[in-house]
């Protein structure tokens, strides 16, 4: 071999690898966010069991938080501390000191030594207005849920604040 060949060679080895960089990164890429969406749905499944924890009889909501693929902490709606098992007065109405489950998981993150910045937060319906505000405050980006809830003022304020929404339906 010639060293105008060889040259040559090195030049066609290198135009190889500099062209064929976006398709290899892409296809790291492509299993990457298939596998995102893979551990968020199993995540939410997650916190559709962790729901049935709740005592509460109208709604049972489950929540996880997670970061850097560890959950860092859980929650599910029901009363504070030390209040009786019961959510609701006897014509079913909801108690007004009943925690919602996200309030529940990131006031858990608040008596840990974690934090909930950067964090994915799992939860089975989504925010309510006032949770919402929590979820802003406590530095979490991205927002996962199942059901809507029936105020949609909550996911409309998370999106405002430019925190990442995805929708999971389940059959
Ligand atoms: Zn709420």
């Amino acid at each position: 071999m010639s060293f105008a060949h060889f040259l040559f060679l090195i030049k066609a080895l290198h135009l190889h690898y500099k062209y064929s960089k976006p398709h290899f990164v892409e296809n790291r890429l492509m299993p990457y966010k298939e596998k995102q969406e893979q551990f968020d749905r199993r995540y939410l499944e997650m916190a559709r069991i962790w729901a049935k924890n709740s005592y509460c009889k109208r709604r049972q909501v489950g929540a996880l938080i997670v970061k850097d693929k560890m959950i860092i902490s859980d929650g599910y709606n029901g009363t504070p501390s030390g209040f009786e098992n019961n959510c609701e007065d006897e014509s079913g109405r909801t108690y007004p000191y009943v925690l919602h489950a996200e309030a529940n998981a990131i006031t858990k993150v608040a008596k840990s030594n974690n934090s909930s910045e950067n964090a994915t937060l799992y939860i089975t319906t989504s925010p309510c207005l006032e949770c919402a505000k929590l979820i802003i405050q406590s530095g979490i980006i991205r927002v996962v849920f199942a059901d809507k809830y029936h105020q949609e003022d909550g996911i409309n304020l998370l999106k405002k604040a430019g925190i990442e929404i995805v929708h999971i339906k389940f059959e």
